[in-house]
């Protein structure tokens, strides 16, 4: 994403909507600045702003004016009032930080909306994880902090070392250059996205192993983690093979999804 300086009146409206704090105004120049580093080019600021086709030297009229009689002149807060935004076509690799940052775009490798496909919490429809398995999400990154590549990649290597199974048409797979070694491709290493999922599944057997590693992992990788833990229940929709794993490590069990199997499996196994 690019401000054009020759429109932007530094009113900051813009700071306050990007969720990656990518936005400031530049002290120097006096104009709002996009931090290209940052910027997982989520669109947040182009959408979520109305844009007004206000003159930008009148703006900045108006706006010393009133400054001289100790009085501010913004524009509504939902506001860029001089249309500044201009979003860059976006070449490979940068394009990847669009395709895992703003929902409402198809991600190429999968045709899916947002950064993920139907996985372990849709198991009814996607049929991946079986009597025996477990299926876990691993998701990396929020707003406000995001994620590089370079940091998902230590993670794969790690989770593809302990010889666990990446789900084929996860959009992070997709970059993957060598899926047995979990390598990704080396041209988006340096990319930072809003967030992204890498779904595995691995035998029962391996569940502690996996949490472990994924804990371990964690402490090198400077963004948010959130595990999650799919199962299959018995015919009595009760899941007693994972869930004392779980509960041994510590954690306390809650049920937060359970499907039904009413979905038409579309992943069969
Ligand atoms: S909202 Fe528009 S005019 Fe205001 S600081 Fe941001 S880019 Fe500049
Ligand atoms: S595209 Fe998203 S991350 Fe980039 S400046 Fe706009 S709101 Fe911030």
């Amino acid at each position: 994403m690019r401000i054009n300086p020759d429109k932007c009146v530094a009113c900051g409206n813009c700071t306050y909507v990007c969720p990656m704090g990518a936005i400031y105004i530049d002290p120097v120049k006096r104009r709002a600045t996009v931090n290209r580093s940052e910027c997982v080019e989520c669109y947040a600021c182009f959408n979520g702003l109305s844009q007004e086709h206000l003159n930008p030297t009148f703006v900045r009229t108006v706006r010393k004016l009133f400054q001289m009689a100790r009085v501010r002149f913004d524009p509504e807060p939902d506001v860029c009032p001089t249309a500044a935004f201009e979003p860059e076509k976006l070449e490979w690799p940068r394009i990847v930080r669009r395709a895992f940052s703003d929902p409402r775009v198809p991600h190429e490798s999968t045709g899916v909306h947002g950064r993920g496909t139907e996985e372990v919490k849709t198991n009814d429809v996607s049929g991946r994880v079986q009597t025996g398995e477990a299926g876990f999400t691993i998701e990396f990154g929020r707003p406000g902090v995001g994620v590089w590549f370079r940091d998902i990649q230590k993670m794969c290597w790690a989770l593809a070392r302990a010889g666990v199974a990446f789900e084929k048409k996860n959009p992070v797979t997709s970059l993957m250059k060598d899926l047995a070694t979990g390598t990704l491709r080396e041209d988006i290493l340096d990319e930072k996205v809003l967030s992204a999922i890498v779904e595995i599944k691995v035998p029962v057997a391996m569940v502690e192993e996996v949490i472990g590693l994924v804990r371990e992992m964690e402490k090198q990788i400077d963004t948010v983690i959130a595990l999650g833990v799919g199962a299959r229940c018995n015919e009595n929709g009760e899941e007693d093979v994972v869930a004392p794993i779980l509960e041994k490590l510590g954690y306390k069990l809650e049920r937060a999804k359970t499907n039904i199997g009413l979905g038409r499996v579309t992943n069969a196994a």
